[in-house]
């Protein structure tokens, strides 16, 4: 076999399907008894496969410590979201962008496109091996894959090989990070794995839940030290959620008391509201809720508030809405978050993805240390990945049978 592709995820699959096209004989080794377990996961949320922005604004959303500065651009150029959707509609799936540019299946869901995707990949020649499980490598005179599969363990000997065996979060659905150990045997660094898009836990009180618990803070102002993020939140059992928080991950995970500010009114001033409370005698907070419109998670937060100024004037009420601190306790456990951060470093790769000390194995997808908010960014990068990982290793499959490029 020329070329052997671990892991069956989004990455691991494209990487299949791009190399399907050049002349080598390849094969697909996936741990769990299916592929595409995280991809089918992510269906359920409608399937978010990709953003319709330009590729500098895309490009920018990827953060990763010691990547090249024009490693995203240059990686995404080279398969975009206009390619992603073009690939989707050959497999018969058709997309729409959303009004917030998000790119979805018409269908909104991944099921059909899996199941025609991997029909196709079998039709061009792809062999594809269910319940093996990498569990060593070895640089001979070829690669050595050492497998734990159903019957014994085996080797399977093949001229290069591409790893995309994911993050660590959803451990069920296989991307469990269990590679890092025979990764690290051979001296190769990963940075440790931390939840990333993930709720964060905060102490309700529980009068407050009783109030707020699964009721939403919609068009807020979030910050974390000098990171803004606008959208919405949920109140939780355990916390807060939502898109405006998972963007401050990256931040709030370097703060050492992670906390967050909220701005319930970013579209008006503290004059603006006082303004709108007007002269109030009685039963100060729920006049001002009435006159503020607010919410009733706003609401319970108010009424919860841990700081002691008492809200006892227009004024200090204005104040608190458009500056509302809540210490968070920290992140929820990785296997619920949708995604990871850390993974095998930059460092330790070279420009075509390959890792420098494991000469002829390449590297895709998430198990790489990047990340990037939800909105269709991770598998954006993961399908780009796959791409670059399958195109590089091609070229040395044939450098090293044919002398050629
Ligand atoms: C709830 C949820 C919703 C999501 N929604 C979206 C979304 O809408 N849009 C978006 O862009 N992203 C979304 N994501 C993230 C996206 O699914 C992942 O970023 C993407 O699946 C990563 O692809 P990957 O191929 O790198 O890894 P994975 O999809 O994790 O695949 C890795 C594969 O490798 C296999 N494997 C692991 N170790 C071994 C081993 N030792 N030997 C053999 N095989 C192994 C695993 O079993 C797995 O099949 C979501 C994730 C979750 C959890």
């Amino acid at each position: 076999m020329n070329l052997a592709i671990i892991g069956g995820g989004p990455s691991g699959l494209f990487a299949a399907e791009t190399a399907s096209l050049q002349d080598l004989s390849v094969a697909l080794f996936e741990a769990k008894p299916s592929v595409g377990r995280k991809f089918l996961v992510a269906g359920k949320g409608g399937l978010n496969l990709t953003k319709s922005e330009p590729l500098d604004t895309f490009a920018s959303r990827y953060i990763n410590p010691e990547a090249p500065f024009n490693f995203w651009p240059s990686t995404l150029a080279h398969f975009d979201s206009d390619a992603l959707r073009k690939w989707a509609a050959s497999l018969g799936v058709d997309t729409f962008v959303a009004s917030t540019n998000r790119v979805y299946p018409k269908e909104l869901r991944a099921a059909p496109l899996l199941r025609r995707w991997v029909q196709r990949l079998r039709e061009r020649g792809v062999s594809l091996s269910m319940r093996h499980k990498l569990i060593g490598i070895k640089i001979e005179n070829r690669i050595a894959l050492e497998f734990a599969a159903p019957a014994e363990n085996k080797t399977i000997h093949c001229d290069a090989a591409i790893l995309a065996l994911g993050g660590a979060s959803w451990p069920e659905t296989g991307s469990d990070g269990s590679w890092c150990r025979f990764l690290e045997s051979h001296g190769v660094h990963i940075q440790p794995f931390a939840p990333a898009n993930c709720g964060w836990e905060c102490r309700w009180p529980s009068s407050l839940l009783s109030l707020a618990e699964g009721k939403p803070l919609k068009a807020i102002h979030l910050t974390a030290g000098n990171h803004l993020a606008k959208g919405e939140l949920l109140v939780t059992r355990y916390g807060l959620e939502g898109g405006a928080l998972y963007q401050l991950g990256p931040t709030l995970r370097n703060m050492e008391s992670p906390a967050i500010h909220i701005d319930f009114r970013p579209h008006s001033t503290e004059e603006q509201l006082i303004a709108k409370m007007g002269p109030i005698q009685h039963n100060f907070l729920n006049e001002a809720r009435q006159r503020l419109r607010l919410d009733d998670a706003t609401f319970a937060l108010l009424l919860n508030s841990s700081e002691t100024e008492p809200f006892d004037s227009s004024k200090s009420l204005a104040h608190r809405l458009k500056n509302f601190f809540i210490p968070l306790k920290g992140p929820r456990p990785i296997d619920e978050a949708i995604s990871s951060a850390g993974g095998i470093r930059f460092s330790e790769l070279d420009e075509n993805l390959m890792i420098k000390k494991l000469p002829g194995v390449f590297v895709a997808g998430e198990m790489i240390d990047w990340e990037a908010p939800t909105g269709g960014y991770l598998l954006q990068g993961s399908f780009a990945t796959g791409r670059s990982a399958a195109e590089n290793a091609a070229l040395w499959v044939n450098r090293r049978n044919h002398g050629r490029c």
